[in-house]
């Protein structure tokens, strides 16, 4: 990665002076860029911004971590708020899902338990894991959705919820014990298959994924055809009801 950097810049500018080929959307309270090394089909994040009067400064933002030091009410709030600008990136993946695959299939919403990069960033993906840029273990294990490296956003607000002892325990975020769930065996994600190394992986996440567009497209084809004989059974109705009469 270029420029640890890179995301605390953007999330100190003006959304106006961010190029088109980074912003995606914006909020007072967010900036959606593209993931510029998507490990999937869509790969999004939602960086917070400093939100005017709050006490939450840039520092504080660097990370989950320091979030959640600078006191609970304030992480609720700003979390609350990036999970609400993610569901509407999320409302709009599905849209852009539909027009261009004709169907959708689920997406992930989470942070990293151990950040590669400088400023809180939620990473909002499809769940396919299907892309050039997926190279390498770390890379796969920090997005695998079973392993506990990746924090689903649901997750991670029900700590509020909980006992204060869990909570206490969560939001350490102990960064070692986390980097070290990056270097465990490769599993596939959906069937638990284990798999030897990254081609493998890869090769078998493919098939995992065409499996799923196969299936969606029959179904995608049957509905239509259902849809069709509803709207000629109709008309033949409409044509018998003309002679009756
Ligand atoms: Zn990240
Ligand atoms: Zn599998």
């Amino acid at each position: 990665m270029s420029n640890l950097f890179a995301l605390r810049n953007y999330a100190r500018k003006s959304p106006s002076a961010l190029p088109q080929s980074i912003l995606f959307s914006s909020s007072p309270r967010s900036l959606t860029i593209y993931d510029s090394y998507p490990k999937s089909i869509f790969h999004f994040l939602v960086l917070p911004r400093v939100e005017a009067g709050s006490s939450v400064g840039i520092d504080d933002l660097e990370s989950l971590k320091t979030l959640f030091a600078h006191g609970r009410e304030s992480a609720q709030h700003v979390l609350n708020a990036l999970n609400e600008d993610a569901q509407e990136v999320k409302r709009e993946i599905e849209q852009e899902m539909q027009e261009r695959y004709g169907f959708k299939w689920p997406i992930w919403i989470g942070f990293h338990g151990a950040p590669s990069m400088h400023h809180l960033h939620l990473h909002v993906l499809s769940s396919d894991l299907c892309s050039e840029r997926l190279k390498n273990k770390k890379h796969y294990n920090s997005f695998n959705p079973k392993l506990g490296f990746f924090l689903h956003i649901d997750d991670v607000l029900s700590w509020f919820d909980s006992e204060p002892s869990y909570y206490h325990e969560m939001i350490k975020l102990d960064q070692k014990a986390y980097e070290k769930l990056l270097k465990e065996d490769l599993l596939c994600w959906k069937c638990e298959a284990p798999m030897k190394n990254i081609p493998n992986l890869k090769a078998h996440l493919q098939e995992e994924w065409d499996k799923v567009s196969k299936r969606e497209k029959v179904k995608a084809e049957r509905k239509r055809k259902l849809e069709e004989k509803q709207t000629t059974e109709s008309e033949r109705i409409e044509k018998k009801v003309k002679l009756d009469d």
